[in-house]
């Protein structure tokens, strides 16, 4: 049966190879080729033998994604379809801006959290992605980037599709690769990781000593509120998941982002506020006071504007260090919180 290569680290690489009689050269050569030059074709990698290729071709495989569908918004932001090998489809989005250009990327087919205002939990989880597949993604996007605006990726979000912290190992090794020399060499203060709040998977970040963002997407500030839009709050309670980040900051330095989604008449009053406020003390903080996205069925709806003003003021006037966060990518359902593969693969062919 041949072997998924990209999953073999270089050790492994050089012992598989070993095996085929290949020095050790070769294997560093070949991992080159992998990661650093994003080579999904073995007929590709032009030194080495038609004999090694073939070789190589008879052993392994390279589980890449594919560009299936990609879409423009008015405001520039990039939405791409992917196709796994399997069949299955994900999606990742560019946004361009004055100073930046990121890249938001799935971690995994669907989720399994299914929070109350959340597209991709409206899918089943199907499977967790590979970390080449999370890397392919990236190079994908930073190639539409280049296309289009000439400039590349400088930053990295995990806030496609699905629960980054419930695909720990895959998510972590593709960090490395994006952050690796030998993989796309990307500073690790370009990465940020967004969690629902998977309270073991953020203590074990702490003790690993990582060093990229963190953020929560939080929403509510009481048990009681983030109950009704978040079922992870029943197994990573608030208490739990703020020690966590509590130890993540101790242990890396790193302050913690809020992302808090207003919704209308359910946390956008003075006294949610408050509450937060409380909450935001309690670790060094910022908070990302977003635009909720409408999502079809969805009971709730986004606060207008003069709630969004005088929540962010009350925050303010309380020393916490808030931003509004607009959408971007609106007409094409690329925006937070939207992905749910609405263009399916039949819609291609
Ligand atoms: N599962 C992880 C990462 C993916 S979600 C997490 O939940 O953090 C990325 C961000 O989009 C999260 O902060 C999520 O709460 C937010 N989001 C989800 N649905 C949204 C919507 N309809 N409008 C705005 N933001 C949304
Ligand atoms: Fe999953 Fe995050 Fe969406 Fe919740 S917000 S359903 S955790 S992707």
């Amino acid at each position: 049966m041949k072997k998924e290569i990209r999953a073999l680290s270089i050790e492994n690489l050089i012992t598989e190879l070993e095996a085929l009689k290949q020095p050790k050269f070769r294997a560093k050569q070949i991992y080159e080729w992998l990661w650093n030059k994003s080579c999904v074709d073995f007929e590709q990698m032009s030194n080495l033998s038609k004999e090694l290729r073939n070789t190589l071709q008879q052993n392994f495989y390279i589980n890449h994604i594919t560009e299936n569908i990609t879409q423009k918004s008015s405001d520039g932001t990039i939405k791409m379809g992917f196709k796994c090998q399997d069949d299955r489809m994900i999606e990742g989005v560019m946004i361009p801006a004055d100073n930046r250009m990121t890249a938001c990327v799935s971690s995994q087919v669907g989720c399994s959290l299914s929070c109350k205002f959340c597209a991709t939990g409206f899918l089943k989880r199907e499977r967790n992605l590979e970390a080449g597949e999370i890397y392919d993604q990236v190079v994908l996007l930073n190639q539409q980037s280049l296309h289009h605006f000439e400039k590349p990726l400088t930053n990295i979000v995990y806030m496609g599709m699905g629960e980054p912290l419930l695909n720990y190992d895959n998510v972590m090794r593709s960090i490395n690769l994006i952050t690796t020399d030998e993989g796309l060499g990307m500073s690790s203060k370009r990465i940020t990781v967004s969690t629902s709040g998977v309270a073991r998977g953020i203590m074990r970040m702490a003790d690993e000593g990582k060093k990229f963002n963190l953020a929560l997407s939080l929403h509510a500030a009481t048990d009681e509120k983030r109950l009704q839009i978040m079922d992870i709050n029943k197994s990573n309670p608030l208490d739990t998941v703020i020690d966590a980040l509590s130890y993540f900051y101790n242990k890396t330095g790193n302050k913690i982002t809020y992302e808090y989604i207003l919704f209308k008449d359910f946390n956008d009053s003075d006294e949610d506020a408050k509450h937060l406020i409380k909450l935001c003390k309690k670790v060094p903080s910022f908070v990302n006071i977003i635009e909720y996205n409408q999502v079809d069925g969805v009971e709730y709806t986004k606060a207008t504007d003069e709630r969004l003003q005088r929540f962010t003021m009350i925050l303010e006037q309380n020393g916490i260090d808030a931003k509004v966060r607009r959408s971007r990518g609106k007409d094409i359902d690329a925006a937070c919180g939207q992905l749910a593969n609405k263009n399916k693969l039949h819609d291609r062919i």
